[in-house]
């Protein structure tokens, strides 16, 4: 799941959570009732006595009056000895008709959004049941909207949205993702001037003669109770094909708002793209027997929906983080809220992971520099101590930004090609693909590949909070023979949990004979490393790569007098119009002059000006942007600047 515009998002997010408890305040009895519902969904995930193999949604949709009527059949196994009976999780804003198995009508009882059944004899552990529920009513969307009648152009748009919490708003089911289906049917009845679409393939459309059709989806891969879905609407439908084997390919099916089509036909087409960098990143597509889709519906982001994307907003970025949960979020789900990050992390990495491909090292750069600015901001764990909250689950920090520098971490630490091979390993490892995952079972499979221990790395990035504070001095003595000893000293500013981070430190040191990098394991609070380096050093650079989220200040015993570190200012003045200064200085460096490069990106990471591109000495330097009186648009624009194994990345806004 991701939002395209985060911070306006999260803002109205925060606002409806704040009407939300308004009611709550008015209401008393209602908000008692609703933080009962809360606290006994999060303490007792799903009926733990069955274990679901199947679901049939078989809805009736109208949008005039808005209603839903459903049945609903549940396969499951008993998981215990003698079970006589088990619940399903359902709103009891719904109302239960019936219940059945092999059409004899069973006893129930609906209340506290439990969905009680009493079975017609005891069932042994292992042994299989097929339960039909009957029922209906308006549902109440909760969470981001977990079952809306909506509109488009004046016209009816019907959607799901059921992440983390919203499945039993609209349909009975254990509402869980640790506990997957094997397969399941989702089959719409709706208005026939509308196109009702879902997970895998459409098997059937039934003209019921009566104004209304019958869509019948079919999906035949495990599959989570939230990555059902439903969207319905007028759609114009638009089909390309992934070619991933010489005689073989699959559909990826576009199901658009007619008077949006024209508009992100282009992002579109940009899907066969995505589906090659990420097969060639992460192994095959996971449902190649069936298709990937993209629907459009009205919430402002997009929802990973297995094998059919919903999407309100396109563009490349969130296009592939959609894409990239078709791997991880839905063929491997986070098997509770609190491993979220397995999720929302890797499908963020993926962005990145997608424009390195497409665009270079210069656009990734920029992006994880975005991502590393937000996850500062982090405040607690990754991993999610308060899943009650679903602005908690999903904190943009936290969950997306800091998990995907995790993995950009785990990447610097064990390299490219043991990182892409953790990917692949993990996605295909039988214990978690189809399956559910936790932090354990993917930690596993990177310390199997890198083979070492990974758990210091995984303690205090998914456990721990914050990030490391590094203070480091270095000096140098001659060691005879044209070596010198560079003493290192590092120490880190006392943090929460962990005190302090154990990692792997690159350390560049240019001297006048060349450049020397070695790496140092930073594994106490206050440490001192002896390098031996021939030549007379000159600088020395601590993680000269930026591989680490970090804070760091460093004394060293190059002239006081010269500027000591690159650095990239913000612009002056922004918001600017039409004209901004952007300031930079580099620093004294052994051979005297540096490549400089300092580019304008826009939203889309396309370069839109290079200002300057030159090799230069140590000195503060000012650039005006743009050079010329220009036609730029209103927006967010990018600066970055390149300089020897500098990168820094700033973001600066035009506003006309
Ligand atoms: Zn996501």
């Amino acid at each position: 799941m991701k939002t395209l515009l985060i911070s306006l998002i999260i803002f109205i997010s925060v606002s409806a959570f704040a009407q939300e408890n308004f009611k709550y305040i008015v209401n008393s009895e209602k908000k008692q009732f609703m933080d009962n519902m809360r606290l006994n969904k999060i303490e007792y995930p799903g009926d733990s006595s069955i274990d679901v193999t199947y679901y049939k949604l078989n809805l009736t949709i109208t949008y005039v009056p808005n209603y839903l009527r459903g049945i609903v059949t549940v396969n499951a196994k008993s998981s215990t000895q003698s079970l006589t009976n088990f619940f399903l999780d359902l709103v009891d804003s719904l109302s239960v008709d019936s219940v059945s198995l092999n059409g004899k009508l069973l006893k129930f009882t609906h209340k506290n959004d439990k969905l009680n059944i009493t079975l017609d004899k005891p069932y042994n552990s292992g042994d299989s049941f097929s339960v039909k529920v009957y029922y209906q009513g308006v549902p109440v969307s909760g969470g981001f909207g977990s079952f809306v009648f909506g509109s488009h152009a004046g016209q009816p748009a019907i959607w799901s949205l059921s992440e983390p919490y919203g499945a039993s708003d609209w349909w009975p089911c254990k509402d869980t993702p640790a506990d997957k289906a094997d397969s399941s049917d989702v089959w719409i009845t709706c208005d026939s001037s509308l196109t009702a679409v879902s997970n895998g393939t459409l098997e059937d459309v039934v003209n019921n003669g009566n104004g209304t059709k019958t869509y019948m989806w079919k999906n035949s891969y495990p599959i989570a109770q939230y990555l059902i879905s439903v969207a319905i609407a007028d759609y114009v439908q638009y089909t390309t094909y992934f070619h991933y084997a010489a005689s073989d390919s699959m559909p990826v099916e576009n199901f658009i708002y007619p008077e949006t089509f024209s508009s992100v036909k282009d992002y579109l087409d940009k899907t066969t793209t995505m589906l090659e960098v990420f097969t060639q990143k992460y192994g095959p597509y996971p449902f190649l027997r069936e298709k990937y889709g993209q629907v459009q519906f009205g919430w402002g982001g997009g929802m990973e929906h297995q094998t059919i994307t919903s999407l309100g907003a396109f563009g490349e970025d969130i296009q592939a983080h959609e894409l990239a949960h078709q791997w991880y979020g839905d063929k491997i789900t986070c098997k509770d809220w609190q491993d979220i990050w397995l999720n929302e992390g890797f499908a963020t990495y993926s962005e990145a992971v997608y424009f390195e491909a497409t665009e270079g090292e210069n656009t990734y750069r920029s992006m994880i520099q975005q991502d590393m600015q937000a996850a500062k901001n982090a405040s607690g764990s990754v991993y999610v101590q308060n899943i009650s909250s679903v602005n908690s689950i999903f904190n943009y920090k936290r969950t997306y930004a800091k998990g995907a520098v995790v993995l950009y971490m785990l990447r610097g630490i064990v390299g490219d090609s043991a990182f892409f091979d953790i990917m692949r390993t993990y996605a295909a490892d039988p214990k978690v693909a189809y399956g559910v995952a936790t932090t354990a079972d993917f930690e596993a499979d990177a310390e199997k590949v890198y083979g070492q221990s990974l758990k210091y790395f995984f303690d205090e990035w998914i456990y721990g909070e914050n990030y490391p504070h590094y203070n480091v001095s270095w000096n140098y003595s001659p060691a005879g023979g044209g070596n010198y000893n560079i003493n290192l000293n590092v120490s880190q500013t006392p943090n929460t949990n962990p005190v302090f981070f154990t990692m792997p430190i690159k350390i560049n040191i240019s001297t006048s004979v060349g450049d020397t990098t070695v790496t140092v394991f930073n594994n106490l609070q206050s440490q001192q490393f002896i390098i031996t380096v021939k030549g007379n050093p000159n600088d020395l650079t601590f993680d000269p790569d930026n591989q680490i989220l970090k804070g760091i200040s460093i004394t060293d015993t190059i002239d006081p007098t010269k500027p000591k570190t690159f650095y990239l200012e913000q612009n002056y003045p922004n918001p600017f119009n039409p004209v901004t200064k952007i300031k930079y200085t580099i620093p004294v460096v052994r051979n005297g002059f540096v490549p400089v490069k300092l580019v304008v990106y826009d939203l889309l990471g396309r370069e839109i000006a290079t200002l300057v591109n030159a090799r230069q000495p140590s000195g503060t330097y000012e650039v005006s942007f743009p050079l010329n009186s220009s036609s730029l648009n209103s927006g967010v624009y990018f600066y970055s600047l390149s300089a020897g194994s500098y990168f820094a990345a700033k973001k600066m806004i035009l506003l006309k």
